[in-house]
């Protein structure tokens, strides 16, 4: 048996049961072969509560996709080989050396499920380490009690697998094992970093952009595709966009509605139209970029005279984060660049100097009863365009396929 190398992913355990823990499993390799599609390696192995994958072409490559298929804890680069003491030791150096090239202390670890191998756990430990002092001299010692490194032998049924070391994985839960929910997807630095948050925890997102054509620009919307673009590579399949046209519900507001309730009301149709698109699509909340004190429209006050449009969960991961972290988030996850591009918003366009910090419901309500609520709100969704993002770029939906829900999903 020739020395391969492999990738094993480490998943966690934690809360998960009986059935629960298959479903999160299977998922798990399911999302695992989506992000390796195109690449060698998209044969994945399950066997005894391990996930493996072949390196065949480029490791980094394969461990950079790995990077972002959340439910994976950690991806060690393991060596497998033959069942042979000499074949284990070389492959135990070398992965040693591989993580410490400078030297340091280590530790080996071994375990044995296949009881026909000759030697026990512990002599198969001393016998590797031996070995490597052996071949070393001085650069490596030993350190029994908490080592930092080390060295891990398993000598199961298929052969010895032999790992020194792990990369972190994304950590939460495989996307899929969560249930759907629609993003609303500004162009801004926090509603990318709320759509990371919900695919952290394993939901599947579509996204929802209101765009004010022509007040904002053609590259305004783009921005949102490109962010879309990068989210789509941590959700292991295409993301859909929503592009909402927007621009009559704004007009119709700014002429019927008092400046200072202009983004209240505003915001209460998002959500409306939000809510709207989430039900065509079969999810079941709503997610927003929020945070208790960031702008008008985020005060205790404004959020319950906005919310009380929808009966839908809104949710809102960023609501206890200051600014800088979450821009420290969104540089993570690679979407800060993009969104930090100068295009104008829909919310820029049509700002009062002085939004309402403190609407109040009754006046809002009361001031909706001048707007033709549902007929705008048909007409913007029937002027509603889908695109599909993937990590290689987006494309626009043929209608018919959008309207049926059909998106290759
Ligand atoms: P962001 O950085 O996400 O734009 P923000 O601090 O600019 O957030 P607001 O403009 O008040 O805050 O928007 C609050 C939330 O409302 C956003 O995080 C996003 O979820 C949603 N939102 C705002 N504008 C739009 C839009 N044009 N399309 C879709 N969602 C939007
Ligand atoms: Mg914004």
């Amino acid at each position: 048996m020739q020395e391969e190398q492999l990738l094993m992913i480490k998943y966690g355990e934690l809360g998960l049961k009986g059935k629960n823990k298959n479903q999160f499993i299977n998922r798990l390799v399911k999302n695992i072969e989506l992000a390796l599609a195109g690449l060698p390696e998209r044969k994945v192995s399950v066997s005894l509560g391990r996930i493996t994958v072949p390196v065949l072409g480029d490791r980094d490559e394969v461990a950079a996709r790995l990077a972002r298929v959340f439910g994976i804890y950690a991806i060690c680069p393991v060596r497998r080989t033959a069942k042979e003491l000499p074949a284990i030791q070389r492959a135990a150096l070398a992965a040693l050396k591989e993580a410490l090239p400078n030297g340091g202390e280590f530790k080996v670890e071994s375990r044995r499920s296949d009881k026909r191998f000759p030697l026990l756990s512990p002599e198969i430990s001393r016998a590797v380490g031996g070995y490597i002092f052996a071949q070393t001299g001085e650069l490596y010692t030993a350190q029994m009690h908490k080592p930092k490194n080390i060295v891990n032998v398993e000598v199961r049924d298929e052969g010895a697998y032999v790992y020194c070391g792990s990369l972190p994985g994304a950590k939460g839960m495989p996307v899929g094992t969560g249930g759907r929910a629609v993003v609303m997807l500004s162009g801004g630095i926090d509603s990318p970093v709320a759509a990371f948050m919900a695919m952290k925890r394993g939901v599947n997102i579509e996204a929802v952009h209101f765009e004010s054509y022509p007040f904002t620009s053609e590259r305004a919307l783009q921005k949102v595709l490109d962010l879309a673009q990068v989210l789509a590579g941590w959700h292991n399949r295409p993301i859909r966009v929503h592009a909402v046209h927007f621009t009559e519900i704004q007009k119709a507001i700014h002429a019927a509605c008092p400046e200072d309730y202009g983004i209240t009301i505003m915001r209460r149709f998002m959500f409306r139209l939000a809510e709207q698109i989430a039900r065509r699509n079969a999810a079941i909340a709503i997610y927003t970029g929020e945070s208790v004190g960031q702008v008008a429209s985020q005060t205790l006050e404004s959020m319950y005279v906005i919310n009380s449009v929808t009966k839908m969960p809104v949710l809102r991961p960023l609501i206890g984060f200051d600014k800088e972290e979450i821009v420290a988030r969104a540089q993570q996850i690679g979407t800060f660049d993009i969104s930090i591009r100068p295009y104008e918003d829909c919310c820029t366009v049509f700002l009062p100097p002085h939004p309402k910090i403190k609407p109040r419901l009754a006046e809002a309500e009361a001031m909706e009863e001048n707007l033709a609520v549902d007929e705008l709100i048909a007409a913007a969704l029937a002027r509603t365009k889908i695109y599909a993002a993937t990590p290689d770029g987006v494309t626009e939906q043929p209608e018919a396929a959008a309207e049926a829900g059909l998106g290759g999903l």
